[in-house]
């Protein structure tokens, strides 16, 4: 077949070039047509939006913001907003492509979509975050709508954040509007389970990973590497199973602990030390890279894109990576893990039980009705089992790694649906 390869990688990877050579892996698995393939591959719609917020002091600056709408295929747009320091087009690009796979993979009724703004949240007063998530929802009040586009949380947001949103956006509508966002408090429309749900669904892959690969969690040993919602919830979810989880990790650093890490006390450690665990006692404190490579059956990267590369894939002795966070393995790392041996499941299936909830909030504000939390559980838990059993099935199949499989599966379900709603 002759698609356009994507353009070679440079050391530091991209990640819509990351993206874009297991997508480009999956299609020519799949047979795609070139001109399905064309439609796929560049986002529906792509918004720059410049923000004059007003700091503290009295100064104006001006922030830049965008949205990528990847695809509509399957339903309204679904994803996150980050705020980083990082966020580039590109990455959001990449990212909102992720979304699209992913909400297929679990097969919910979205499309997908990610938005960012280039910040430091860490240096920002509540104020001036405050002040620019309304400029940004402001500037994007015609992008967004419960049958639109529905934004989440991503790295640097949370329920705060979604709330200034939903409330913005209400008062631009005229109308109070929950369904715009997902993610948000409890108290105001958020769903029982939204929190824990991307780091609980990385514990359910796992176990159904290791149930596979006949590793007994008790006897299994883990590190997990970045410690926000997704990286703590995960740990905290895998040590209830009975791992020993014996290293975590954040900006500051990784802690490890032969005998286990308390995660518990961790996560407490945490709340009462502004968000970090720099400092966290009885662990040995250890590099982030050094994390990765630690002798441990289970390895989670949640924290960020392109950690598990090229340079450090072939140190790796998990004999499992179940990747919490979007795009923390390069495309060019993949060759390294798969003669490995090791086994990957992939992002855009691993950490979908964020979004998957994000549906159910969703659902739940539209029917204006509240579930339960054994109800959010249970039933996202099933969906995760079901696209886990889905992704090994089709790898089996084609003899090909999970996250070719998960593409091939979600690329398949894109296309076809493409094809009955028809092009112009
Ligand atoms: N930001 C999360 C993700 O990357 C959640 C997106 C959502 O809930 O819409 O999956």
């Amino acid at each position: 077949m002759a698609y356009i390869e994507p353009a070679p990688l440079k050391d530091k990877e991209n990640p819509f070039e990351a993206m874009m050579s297991r997508f480009h892996k999956a299609s020519q698995i799949l047979g795609l047509e070139e001109e399905i393939y064309n439609v796929l591959k560049n986002p529906t719609r792509q918004v720059i939006v410049s923000l004059p917020v007003t700091m503290d002091d009295g100064a104006i600056r001006v922030f830049e913001g965008y949205r990528v709408i990847h695809s509509t295929i399957l339903g309204p747009s679904k994803g996150g907003i980050r705020f980083d320091p990082h966020v580039n087009l590109d990455e959001v690009k990449a990212l909102a492509a992720w979304m699209t796979w992913k909400c297929a993979v679990v097969d919910i009724p979205y499309g997908g979509a990610k938005g960012g703004v280039t910040c430091n949240p860490r240096e920002m007063s509540t104020g001036e975050i405050e002040r620019l998530m309304r400029a940004y929802t402001q500037a994007m009040a015609d992008v967004f709508g419960p049958d639109r586009d529905i934004p989440a949380p991503d790295m640097g947001t949370g329920p705060r954040e979604m709330a200034w949103l939903m409330d913005q956006f209400s008062r631009i509508q005229g109308m109070t509007t929950h369904a715009v966002v997902t993610g948000k408090p409890l108290v105001m429309g958020g769903s029982l389970g939204r929190t824990e749900a991307t780091g609980r669904g990385v514990m359910v892959s796992a176990m159904a990973a290791m149930e596979k690969l006949k590793i007994n969690p008790y006897k299994a040993t883990c590190a997990v590497q970045g410690f926000g919602n997704v990286g703590s919830w995960a740990a905290n979810l895998l040590h209830e199973r009975g791992l020993l989880v014996q290293a975590i990790s954040d900006l500051s650093g990784a802690y490890y602990n032969e005998k286990g890490i308390d995660v518990a006390a961790a996560t407490k450690y945490r709340e009462v030390n502004n968000g970090s665990i720099e400092g966290f006692p009885e662990a040995q404190k250890i590099t982030n890279e050094q994390l990765l490579t630690l002798p441990v059956d289970l390895l989670v990267p949640a924290a960020t894109e392109d950690v598990i590369t090229h340079s450090n894939a072939a140190n790796i002795q998990a004999k499992l990576i179940v990747e919490g966070a979007n795009g923390p393995t390069s495309s060019k790392a993949d060759d390294i893990i798969n003669e490995k041996g090791i086994v990957v499941v992939p992002d855009i299936l691993a950490n979908a039980g964020g979004v998957t909830v994000s549906y159910f909030e969703w659902v739940q504000n539209r029917l204006g009705y509240k579930w339960t939390a054994d109800r959010v559980n249970r039933r996202s838990d099933r969906i995760m089992k079901d696209a886990f059993t889905n992704v090994y099935k089709t790898a089996q199949e084609y003899k090909v790694p999970m996250r070719i499989a998960a593409y091939m599966v979600a690329i398949d379900k894109v296309a076809k649906t493409y094809k009955y709603r028809g092009g112009y």
